[in-house]
């Protein structure tokens, strides 16, 4: 039965039901208990399996990626051309978000009473979150570009949140395999071709549970965003309504603005053509709130459903996971702006300028995981002399915003690969290959 529904179906109904399922257990008084202790380590498993084969496909997809562009002049061309995209896109991102928030300055319209109140309901939580970032900040702001090389790649791969680090070893690696005799690079790059392939095997697996992670998923954090007092998400929720508005009327610029013209520009393409296919992948974006874990479903559908060579995604895709995060640098300068103008501060240009430098480096420094976004705020906060504790003012709507942010981190991510690919002589006719990527026999029919 659930078999013929299509997965992107399967995942809007476990979406939607989560949230229906998590709103009346809040709304009614429910006892959670079967939700928190039965319910949620579903989707704990869920996310855990994604992120488990994030950090060796990453690893395997560069060394291959990179490798396969045959030559180094290839690999500079593409690497050029895919670096700048995602420059010039993170830029325009945080210059829309500037420009929203100054337009609409909803952080002069928060009442000082909900200020005091939020500032010292989430004073705890704020002071953790800038423990963790005060070790970057207080090397200043190129420390997220000195954090690149590792000093130990063993320790690096232990942990997903060091995934940049990964990407440049990869590459390193990847070039050296350019330049050493073929053969003895072919040892190397065969295993890892293989180990690639077994990977995106393993994510078909996983995409199995994917209706049930994500239904547990969204029950469980419904629940814990409420906590002991049903209504604080709700009012919380209210009281930063404008500021949520701007930075997802931005991200919706940036997604049918931005990369729609991204896509006409560079790709025969039809945008609306490219977002039915992308679905999947930009509703694991919204429920796991992390680029690393979407990843192998991202490669797949752009390679499987879109028709880029695996030797253009597997370059682009895992680098763009961890660099380009468009959607997190809008709301980064978003977030800095309303948080200054809720603390009455009058920002210079200088100062929004600083803001385009930083929430620009930010996000490249921002792993692709849940919360990392906010993290790396406290820099560009410190930068513009905002105290960093201001987070406390909008970590309320922040888990929200995250998996919209995440959703145009990956999206992103697809259309320069798209793009890329097309400026290559990929995808001639612009069509894109009508086989849905998790069962590759059904022929799927809409266009
Ligand atoms: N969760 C985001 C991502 O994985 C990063 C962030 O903005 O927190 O893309």
């Amino acid at each position: 039965m659930l078999k013929k529904i299509p997965l992107h179906t399967q995942i809007i109904i476990g979406l939607v039901l989560g949230l229906v399922v998590g709103l009346v257990i809040v709304k009614f008084g429910f006892d959670p208990y079967i939700i928190l202790n039965f319910v949620k380590p579903i989707g704990t498993v869920f996310i855990n399996s994604l992120k488990m084969i994030a950090m060796p496909l990453v690893f395997a997809s560069l060394v291959i990626g990179v490798s396969n562009l045959g030559d180094v002049s290839k690999l500079s061309r593409i690497g050029g051309k895919t670096l700048s995209a995602y420059l010039v896109t993170t830029i325009i991102a945080v210059s829309i978000g500037l420009l929203l928030v100054n337009i609409f300055k909803p952080g002069e319209s928060l009442p000082q009473s909900t200020r005091d109140s939020l500032m010292s309901l989430y004073d705890g939580a704020a002071g953790s979150r800038a423990e963790q970032a005060e070790k970057v900040n207080s090397q200043g702001p190129l420390q997220p570009l000195i954090d690149i090389v590792p000093d130990n790649i063993f320790l690096a791969a232990t942990n997903n949140g060091s995934m940049l680090q990964v990407v440049f070893f990869a590459i390193i690696v990847g070039i050296a395999l350019l330049q050493i005799p073929k053969e003895k690079a072919n040892n190397f790059t065969s295993f890892f071709d293989a180990f690639n392939d077994v990977i995106i095997k393993i994510v078909e697996y996983i995409m199995l549970i994917a209706p049930y992670g994500v239904f547990a998923l969204m029950a469980s954090l419904i629940i814990e965003i409420a906590g002991d007092d049903p209504d604080s998400a709700v009012e919380l929720l209210l009281a930063l309504l404008k500021y949520t508005l701007v930075v997802l009327g931005g991200l919706f610029l940036v997604i049918f603005g931005v990369y729609s013209m991204i896509l006409k520009s560079f790709t025969k393409i039809p945008f609306i053509t490219f977002l039915k296919a992308f679905r999947p992948a930009m509703l694991l974006g919204f429920s796991t709130s992390s680029s690393n874990a979407t990843l192998p479903v991202t490669m797949k559908i752009v390679e499987e459903e879109m028709g880029v060579s695996e030797q253009i995604s597997s370059f682009v895709l895992p680098l763009g996971a961890t660099v380009n995060m468009n959607g997190t640098s809008l709301y980064q300068a978003v977030a800095a702006v309303f948080i200054a103008q809720a603390l009455g501060m009058d920002l210079s240009i200088s100062q929004q300028l600083t803001i385009v430098l930083t929430a620009t480096l930010a996000a490249i420094g921002s792993a692709g995981v849940p919360g990392a976004g906010l993290i790396m705020l406290i820099i560009v906060l410190e930068a513009i002399g905002v105290p960093g504790a201001g987070i406390a003012l909008i970590i309320a709507p922040d888990r929200i915003l995250d998996m919209f942010r995440t959703v145009v981190n990956i999206t992103g991510d697809a259309v320069v690969c798209v793009a890329v690919a097309s400026t290559e002589g990929e995808l001639p006719s612009g069509m894109i290959r009508q086989t849905n990527p998790f069962t590759p026999n059904e022929e799927v029919t809409e266009s």
